[in-house]
């Protein structure tokens, strides 16, 4: 059978299939867990079952690999010559979906941060990635918590949201949109 991975995908994916704590989600939460965020990791709640969804920024991660993704311009996404049009239909599925996750999210008021899986993988600029994770993350929270008078508005109808939420460990963080 051919291999319908360019021997460059081949071997990266046996090198994030060899040990758990190297493939690319685990890096972020480690990395994150060590700069004190708390965050929860696969989120069915939330649209698209977030790797990583972070509450207090109103954040949701994906770690996108690549290749399944379509991520664009990128050596690892390169589609296979065989059943190039199965391919190319699959992956415009894929990323059509994660439009429409995003939409979803930002409905609820939820930022959507993408992160390739070959921005963590290449050691040249994984720091680089991480550390404009943080960034990112920390000028959103600014963003939050900003006074303006949106917050006055939503404070006067509180008590019915927060009713609405108990039952829902996110419906704080839903109820609470612009
Ligand atoms: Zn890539």
């Amino acid at each position: 059978m051919t291999d319908i991975f360019t021997p460059e995908q081949r071997s990266h994916i046996m090198q994030q299939i060899k040990g758990k704590d190297t493939k690319p989600e685990m890096i972020v939460r480690k990395y994150l867990f060590s700069k004190g965020f708390r965050f929860r990791v696969n989120v069915k709640r939330l649209p698209g079952k977030p790797d990583i969804a972070l509450r207090k920024y109103r954040t949701a991660i994906f770690i996108h690999g690549c290749f399944w993704h379509g991520h664009e311009d990128c050596k690892l996404a390169s589609h296979p010559q065989t059943n190039k049009e199965f391919w190319e239909a699959k992956i415009a599925r894929n990323k059509a979906r994660d439009i429409a996750t995003r939409e979803k999210l930002k409905a609820m008021g939820w930022n959507t941060m993408i992160i390739w899986e070959c921005q963590l993988s290449k050691v040249s600029i994984r720091q680089q990635t991480l550390e404009s994770i943080v960034q990112i993350l920390d000028d959103t929270f600014l963003k939050l918590n900003q006074p303006k008078k949106k917050v006055v508005l939503y404070q006067q109808s509180e008590t019915s949201y927060s009713q609405a939420a108990e039952s829902s460990s996110y419906g704080n963080e839903i109820a609470n949109i612009d």
